[in-house]
């Protein structure tokens, strides 16, 4: 199994601290406001890795931080004029409530920093013991970068003092303008915590160097993280690591494509900002994962209408394969070659599109022993029932009605279209062929017609019944 490790550049092999158990840690949000698509795919992404090292036989522990003191927060909480801990409860219970609407299955652990302020002043202070930080005048504890010749080997970029300009505006207790703050001082009592360094709170960075190491030991297997993590998040996390001795702290680094929707970064003032719930509403969550999938995790993701309706008609016609060939079957452990080009795909970095692309041939096989009336068109189900599982397809729940329902509600938002019912639309599919039947065409096209503005026409001989 290889896995691109951005430390390196490279595709690795995967070759986990212990034999068949891996350890990984995603940063998680910072609780202020409504969680956003992007914070489920990053999520789903996550659960990706999760679920399919799980299918390859390896035990997993998935953890997941949430930063539940930062200046967002603690802005939103004064505007409010409520503690900062009413913001966080709020955001956190929103976000754990939307993401399991989105399928995602919490991490083992989801430790916040606030839990972990002890732990947290203890590395700090190791850290100054060390010479690798130090405590400016004003108080605060700066990470000193002047004293790792290796700082910027993640991001791949030079540190130097005297670059152009890059004394301007630093303050002046600061030695460097890279040196990053491990803890701020901060004296309001009821947002601050208490540390060897007088009240405060802990910089960003610090919190994932202390729970990941304090939780999945001193090296993690895979550390997960957007493309804009990487400086001076990522690079921040592991100078401090090193700083410590914490070993090596991270076997294989994992960054995620940036989110696009419509072309352009998701904002508020562009438009394109979609919480999750707003998401799932037009879309539905199945829709979503399957489009984002077909995206590598390392690409950039580009959602759009214009994507989404490309795979709604994939989408329906696999959930109908499936129901149709619905009578499951045991599998004994299945070497066919279906199986081994899944793994194949999957084995080579999480590959997601191409792992969709061979789903897709098995479906086209599927289709050709559904028309068959083949006795192994159960059989064939099942195993691509099993695969899709792994891609968080065909879950729980699930069926084509379901699927059909969510395709239907996105089409007339999409086209602001009065919402017409998967009933209705049985009905005309129904009224239809019984007018065909009776060679009645002026009423089978007057069905047909109906159906036009709503761009669904009825497949009169399909088992798939309507493309949309
Ligand atoms: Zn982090």
């Amino acid at each position: 199994m290889l896995i691109y490790n951005s430390l390196t550049k490279k595709k690795e092999e995967f070759l986990t601290v212990e034999p068949k158990k891996a350890t990984l840690y995603i940063c998680g949000v910072t609780p202020y406001d409504e969680p956003h698509l992007g914070h489920a795919i990053t999520a789903l992404r996550g659960n990706i890795f999760r679920r399919y090292l799980q299918y390859a036989g390896y035990e997993v522990t998935y953890v997941q931080n949430i930063t539940d003191i930062d200046d967002k927060i603690i802005t939103r909480s004064r505007a409010e004029k409520v503690p900062f801990g009413t913001i966080t409860e709020r955001y956190i219970e929103s976000y754990q409530r939307q993401l399991k609407r989105f399928g995602i299955t919490p991490p083992d652990s989801e430790p916040r920093a606030t839990e972990y302020i002890e732990k947290i002043t203890q590395f700090v202070q190791q850290l100054i013991d060390k010479g690798r930080a130090y405590v400016a005048g004003d108080g605060d504890v700066y990470f000193d970068v002047a004293k790792d010749p290796d700082y910027g080997c993640l991001s791949r970029q030079e540190y130097t003092e005297n670059v152009a300009g890059s004394r301007k505006g630093i303050r002046s207790d600061k030695r460097s303008p890279h040196d990053f703050a491990l803890w701020k001082r901060f004296d309001e009592e009821s947002e601050s915590f208490p540390s060897p360094w007088g009240r405060g709170r802990p910089g960003w960075h610090i919190e994932c160097s202390v729970m990941s190491t304090d939780i999945l030991g001193s090296e993690i297997d895979i550390h997960l993280g957007g493309l804009d993590l990487i400086f001076p998040h990522h690079e921040n996390e592991l100078a401090q690591c090193r700083g410590q001795n914490k070993g090596r702290f991270v076997r294989y680094w994992a960054h995620l494509g940036l989110l696009n929707i419509n072309g352009s970064k998701m904002s508020k003032s562009l438009g394109n900002f979609l919480t999750v719930d707003q998401a799932l509403d037009r879309y539905g969550k199945t829709l979503l994962i399957y489009s984002s999938l077909t995206f590598h995790y390392r690409s950039p993701i580009n959602l759009s209408d214009t994507l989404f309706d490309e795979h709604v008609n994939t989408v329906l016609e696999w959930y109908r394969l499936l129901e149709i060939s619905s009578q499951t079957v045991d599998l004994v452990e299945s070497q066919t070659a279906l199986v081994a080009a899944f793994h194949r795909a999957m084995d080579d970095d999480f590959n997601t599109s191409q792992a969709l692309v061979v789903l897709s041939q098995g479906f086209k096989e599927l289709r050709k022993l559904v028309v068959g009336s083949s006795t192994e068109a159960g059989t064939l189900a099942s195993e691509l029932r099993k695969l899709g599982k792994v891609l968080m397809l065909f879950g729980e729940g699930e069926t084509y009605n379901t699927i059909l329902d969510e395709v239907l509600s996105f089409r007339c938002q999409q086209l602001g279209l009065t919402p017409i019912q998967r009933s209705e639309l049985e009905e005309m599919y129904k009224a239809r062929q019984a007018a065909r039947e009776k060679k009645d065409f002026v009423a089978a096209d007057a069905i047909r017609d109906r159906l036009a503005p709503y761009k669904i026409q009825i497949l009169d001989k399909s088992e798939q019944r309507f493309r949309f």
